[in-house]
Parts: C-alpha cells; sequence; structure tokens
C-alpha cells in the first residue's frame, strides 16, 4: 500500500536556506501576508490534508475509476467529501485576490500546495487544478462582468473549471480546431462542436463547471489566427449569481485509460450552447497561453510529485527487503541475508530517485518565484509586468515540463524495479505511480513539442541564443562566488565548463538551422534534455554549497540531512550528469540521419 508523508524537511529547506522566499515576498504585494509563521501554518495544514484525507483515496480509486452513466460522471469513493474538506478549508484561494475571497498569498505558496496534494493522489488533484488555469485566464482577460460572476464561486472551489482546446483532429496543431461560434442577438455566442480529452469535464464534486474553450467565429482567419476564446458554464449563472439553467454543453463519455482512471477525461459535446467571449475575438490563443504556462508549470509540478511518491516508497522496501550478501562483504550477519539497499546498483537506483525528485523540487521552487511576479501582474491588469515575467518564465517552462516528466518516467520504473516482481503486482502501488506518471509527457504539450517550443521558439527565432547566454551568465557569475572553495571547486569546475559548452552547442545548431531547418525538430530532444541536465547540475551544486555552509556553521539542525544534500549532489554530478555529454554528440549529428530514409522504407511487412 502506497503511502505519503509531506517532504517539510526538504521544502523548508529549499525555501528558508536556498532560495530564502521571506525575502523575496518582501519584494512582492503578495507578500504581505506570507510571514514565516503564516507559511508554516499553511504547509502544515496542507501536509495534514495530502497525507491524511486524500493519501489514503489514491489506490482503491484507481480500482475504482470514475463512473459514466447517461452524461453524468459519479467520481470514485471519498472524493467528494475530501473535496468539500478541501473548499471549506479556503485551500483553493490560498493565492487569489481577497475581493473574490482569496487569501492573496504568493503564487509560490499555491505550487507547493499543488505538490503535496499532487503527490499524494494526482488524479484527485486534478479537479482543483484545472481550475487554476481558468481562474488565471478569467483574471487576466476576462471583463469586470466575467470576474465577478465565476471567480467567487472559483476560488471558493463551489465551481471548478477546464480548459476545452482538443478536438480529434486537432491536438498539438490547434489550428486545425473546428468548434464553431456564431453570435446571438444579445451579445452571446451559439457554440457548436465536440472537445475529446477534457479533464474534470464533467464529475460530481462541485455545483457547477466553468469550461473555457477554443472556438471559431464565422469568417475567421485560417489557422491559429482565427480562434477565439469563450467561457461556457455547465449551467447558466442566474441573476443572483448561482447555478442557473442547463447550457447546451452535455459529456458524451469518459475513457478507459492507462493510468490517473480516476480523473474523468470526457468527450464534451457542445449543441447551440450559450457562450461569452473572453478577451478579444481572435485572439484566443494568445490568451490560452497563460492557461497554458501555469497547467505546464502543473504538469512540471506532476513529474516532481510522482518521483516523490515513487522515492519515499521504494525506500522502506530496500530496507526491508532480503538478497544475497553484499560484495564488499556480509553486512548483517545474523540475517539470512543482507538487505538490498546494501548493493550498490539498489542504491544507483535510488539515489537516482532522489537526485531527480529533490533536484526538481529545487527547479520548480526557483521558476515559483517568478510566477509570483507573473501573477502580481494579472493581479494588478499591469500587463508589462506581466509580460515580464511570462517572458522569463517562458524560457524555464519547457525544460521544467519536457524534462523533468521525462525523468519521473526513469524514476516510476526505477521504484517498480527496486521491488522486483512485486512492482509489477498492483497491490504495491509501484507499477500504479508508472501508469500515472506516463501521460505527463503527453498532456500540455508533448515532450516533442516542448523541446521545439525550447530550441526553435525560445532560443532561436525568439531571442537568438540570448536565453541561454542570460542563463549561463547568471550561472558563472554564481560559480564565480566559489571559485575558491576547496569543496564547491569540483561543482562549478564542471558547471564553468557545460555553461560554455552549452554557448557552442547553441552557436553551432544556430549556423546549421540556416542551411537545414529540420535540424530544429532533429537535435531538439537532445538540446532539451542536455539543458534539463545542466539546469538540475545548477541547482545540485546550490544546495550543496548551502548544506557546506549550514555544516560549517554547526547548529541545532542535524547534519546527515546536509551531508546527504552533498553525496547526493555528488552521485549526480558523477553519475548522472555524464549523460549530458551523449546528448550534446547527438545533437549535432546532421538531419539526414532522420530524413533520409523514405517513409516507405521504414518497414517491409508483406
Ligand atoms: C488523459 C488526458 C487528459 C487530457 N486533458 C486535456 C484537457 O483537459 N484539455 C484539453 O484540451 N486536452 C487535453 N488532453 C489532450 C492532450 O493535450 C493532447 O492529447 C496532446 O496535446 C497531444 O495531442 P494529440 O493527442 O492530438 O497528438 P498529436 O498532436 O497527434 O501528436 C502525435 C505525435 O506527433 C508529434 N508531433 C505533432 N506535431 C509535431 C511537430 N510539429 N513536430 C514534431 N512532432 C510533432 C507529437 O509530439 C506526438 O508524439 C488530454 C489528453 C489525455 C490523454
Amino acid at each position: 500500500m502506497l503511502t505519503y508523508k509531506a517532504p517539510l524537511r526538504d521544502m523548508k529547506f529549499l525555501m528558508n536556506d536556498v532560495f530564502d522566499f521571506q525575502t523575496h515576498y518582501k519584494t512582492l504585494n503578495t507578500g504581505e501576508n506570507a510571514d514565516a509563521e503564516t507559511v508554516d501554518m499553511i504547509l502544515q495544514g496542507m501536509a495534514d490534508f495530502a497525507e491524511g484525507v486524500i493519501s489514503p483515496l489514491y489506490q482503491p480509486a484507481d480500482e475504482e475509476g470514475c463512473k459514466f452513466d447517461n452524461g453524468e460522471v459519479t467520481t470514485p469513493t471519498g472524493f467528494k467529501d475530501a473535496y468539500q474538506q478541501y473548499v471549506e478549508g479556503g485551500w483553493q484561494g490560498v493565492s487569489y485576490p481577497e475581493e473574490y475571497g482569496g487569501m492573496n498569498l504568493p503564487m509560490s505558496l499555491n505550487l507547493v500546495k499543488s505538490e503535496m496534494i499532487g503527490t499524494a493522489n494526482w488524479p484527485w488533484s486534478m479537479y482543483p487544478g484545472l481550475s487554476t488555469g481558468c481562474i488565471n485566464t478569467i483574471l487576466h482577460y476576462g471583463d469586470k462582468e466575467q470576474k465577478d460572476l465565476y471567480l467567487p464561486k472559483l476560488v471558493e472551489g463551489s465551481w471548478s473549471g477546464t480548459m476545452c482546446l482538443t478536438e480529434a483532429q486537432a491536438g498539438t496543431d490547434l489550428g486545425q480546431v473546428k468548434t464553431k461560434a456564431e453570435p446571438n442577438d444579445d451579445g452571446t455566442f451559439r457554440i457548436n462542436g465536440t472537445k475529446i480529452f477534457i479533464s474534470s469535464g464533467e464529475h460530481d464534486l462541485t455545483d457547477n463547471i466553468v469550461h473555457i474553450v477554443l472556438a471559431r467565429l464565422p469568417h475567421a482567419p485560417e489557422g491559429t489566427k482565427g480562434i477565439s476564446l469563450f467561457i461556457v458554464p455547465k449551467f447558466i449563472p442566474d441573476a443572483d449569481g448561482e447555478a442557473g439553467e442547463r447550457n447546451g454543453v452535455t459529456c458524451g463519455s469518459i475513457e478507459h485509460k492507462m493510468g490517473i482512471s480516476s480523473s474523468a477525461t470526457c468527450v464534451l459535446n457542445f449543441d447551440d450552447a450559450t457562450g461569452y467571449l473572453i478577451g478579444k475575438p481572435h485572439k484566443g490563443l494568445r490568451a490560452m497561453f497563460t492557461f497554458m504556462n501555469t497547467a505546464r508549470m502543473g504538469t512540471a509540478i506532476q513529474a516532481v510529485a510522482h518521483s516523490e511518491l515513487a522515492f519515499q516508497n521504494a525506500l522502506p522496501y530496500a530496507k526491508e527487503r532480503r538478497s544475497m550478501r553484499a560484495l564488499s562483504g556480509t553486512k548483517e550477519p545474523n540475517e539470512v541475508a543482507d538487505t538490498i539497499i546494501n548493493h550498490a546498483d539498489v542504491r544507483r537506483l535510488l539515489l537516482t530517485m532522489k537526485a531527480f525528485a529533490e533536484g526538481g523540487r529545487s527547479m520548480i521552487y526557483h521558476a515559483a518565484r517568478y510566477a509570483d511576479k507573473m501573477a502580481e501582474g494579472i493581479a494588478e491588469g499591469d500587463e508589462e509586468k506581466f509580460e515580464k515575467w511570462d517572458d522569463k518564465i517562458g524560457f524555464y517552462t519547457p525544460v521544467l515540463k519536457g524534462f523533468l516528466t521525462e525523468i519521473a518516467n526513469e524514476v516510476a520504473k526505477h521504484g517498480i524495479q527496486i521491488y522486483g516482481g512485486h512492482g509489477y503486482i498492483k497491490e504495491w502501488g509501484m507499477e500504479l505511480i508508472a501508469r500515472d506518471a506516463r501521460i505527463s509527457t503527453l498532456y500540455e504539450g508533448t515532450t516533442g513539442v516542448q523541446a521545439l517550443d525550447l530550441l526553435g521558439r525560445k532560443v532561436i527565432l525568439g531571442s537568438k541564443g540570448k536565453v541561454v547566454r542570460d542563463y549561463t551568465a547568471s550561472v558563472m557569475k554564481w560559480c564565480g562566488e566559489y571559485a575558491l572553495d576547496k569543496d564547491m571547486r569540483k561543482f562549478v569546475w564542471a558547471l564553468t565548463k557545460l555553461c560554455a559548452e552549452w554557448n557552442t552547442l547553441t552557436v553551432r545548431i544556430m549556423l546549421m538551422a540556416r542551411k537545414d531547418r529540420e535540424i530544429i525538430s532533429a537535435a531538439c530532444d537532445d538540446y532539451l534534455m542536455y539543458a534539463g541536465y545542466t539546469m538540475m547540475a545548477y541547482h545540485w551544486a546550490r544546495m550543496a554549497a548551502v548544506a557546506y555552509k549550514k555544516l560549517e556553521e554547526g547548529g541545532e539542525e542535524s547534519p546527515e540531512f546536509y551531508k546527504a544534500k552533498i553525496q547526493t549532489a555528488e552521485f549526480y554530478f558523477d553519475k548522472i550528469l555524464p549523460r549530458a555529454s551523449g546528448h550534446a554528440e547527438s545533437m549535432m549529428t546532421p538531419s539526414e540521419v532522420m530524413t533520409g530514409m523514405d517513409a516507405e522504407s521504414f518497414s517491409f511487412l508483406d
């Protein structure tokens, strides 16, 4: 049976010692209320809810799944009650403005909260999670009437939200969206079309569901330039702002999936549904990006969540399961065999899991500080501020989403491996983590799309390499501070070399791309993974630096925690970081190696 314990010690290490959130909060308007005591209270409250309320539901709910009957979806036993407790605790509103009923705390606290509930029970967390993007979109692009009507209920959590982009023919390529929006005389729109794969599209947790829908106005330009965004509530709000008349949006079916079976993935039919334009006509995709950046960050958190849960549950097993003797000599002579944690190869698996879970958390908490500034821009209606920080996050988003979800699948695989054959058996839950983690590289833009976004849009077209020059300059500046530190020398030396190499690789790819555009597609996956391993190296070096300092200072905290951080950093640099070299070499392969083969020559089946 899987169990979850919130890693508060590690979270606080990052928030207090590595990134000094308290000083950062002083630079925010929303930071006023986020004093150390309040932050601790939020962390503890969320940990209690995650560990005690939703974690025990995770495995049984997977077995039970969601039920579909005549357009209605019933979530698994316990989900509704847990959701009610979540609403009563005010948890949905942690980072939203007080005028809509929120606590007005920084967005980073919402992300930390998402990590805890996501690790305890990812599919459950998707119901409130999808609402976050909906709230952000209405906050950013809605008019006053829309904000006043929808935000209080969404922030309270009594209504939930969805994002309705995908159609059967239009997934990655949203330019192919066909759903139609025709104007009514009263300023509303008639929405007709079918959306597929809509998470939380129908369920029994809330009084109303607010769909954010991509659709085309009559005579709209072809492709992505002709898409507009609409609010389509399941129940049209009445004069008192309560869920009123039933709208023409119904759930046609739910998907039977490999994982996240307790998250309802719905086909939604829009039949003359009443919709309300949000933002400007034909600018829907731009507006949807607010939604998507939040959602992609959410998926990166999913990666850390699965990594953490797999690691937490593999470790005790490795300390109990006995098999053979350690090669260096018997460790437990009074037992029939040594525990498997005594074998270096099992330690390789465990340390990889630990390095990825904690390294990924550090990468997210770092970006969360930019999310704080971006969210403040949205809440204050300050477009310039929003754009500035959205741009900054834009460089990190594809790496966090693409790289962390790929390595989370590796962690989940290692979790099964540590359990041996038992890992393949449902009872232990390790196969559940692997099944649930698998979706993370697919939705919110596949890894391929993240990689193209990073190399094509952010690095080459968007900045001609400047984003990499800026990022590596900041890493090298940090390395400079430790140049004479003998403990840190091995880390900063490796990082400095990587920074120089990353810039060289970027220039070489840009030059190659002038003659051969396909190289961007051919090299982007290697580029993404290279960027991910390099960024994570920087994070492990930073954590090691803080750990050395803490050990030197002494104090009340146990030194073992810091020693383990340094040892994990060493493991990461010695055993994992060499993978970056392979990606560096591979990304320089001419695209011809991939594009050269005729499509008909891939197989010669009769
Ligand atoms: C469980 C689940 C939940 C989901 N939740 C939602 C939701 O709430 N709302 C919503 O709107 N959608 C949702 N989706 C849809 C999801 O976002 C899409 O499935 C995803 O974006 C991929 O689209 P697709 O399935 O059409 O694949 P395709 O776009 O057909 O892609 C197929 C393959 O081709 C590759 N590819 C495509 N174009 C390119 C290119 N230009 N260059 C290189 N490679 C390319 C892709 O990387 C992928 O490997 C969900 C899907 C699932 C399975």
